[in-house]
C-alpha cells in the first residue's frame, strides 16, 4: 500500500499489559488472563499464558498480595 508515513508510528505503550509475574509485555492477541486482585480488588492482575501454565506467582502492586 502506498501510505505516506508523515507521522511517526504510535505504539500503544500506555495500554500494553505487563504480566504481573514475569513483567514481560503481553502482546495483543496473545493468550493471557486478567483478574482483580483477590485481596484488595483494586488492581487488575495480568498473567501471560506462560506464567499461568507454570503457576508462577504474581504480586499485587497495590497491596503486595502474592498468589499462585
Ligand atoms: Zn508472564
Ligand atoms: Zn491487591
Amino acid at each position: 500500500m502506498a501510505v505516506s508515513y508523515s507521522k511517526p508510528a504510535i505504539h500503544e505503550a500506555a495500554s500494553l499489559r505487563l504480566c504481573s509475574s514475569c513483567k514481560r509485555p503481553i502482546m495483543p492477541g496473545k493468550k493471557a488472563v486478567a483478574f482483580l486482585c483477590p485481596n484488595c480488588g483494586k488492581i487488575i492482575i495480568w498473567r501471560c499464558y506462560e506464567c499461568r501454565k507454570h503457576a508462577i506467582t504474581y504480586r499485587c502492586p497495590n497491596c503486595g498480595f502474592e498468589g499462585p
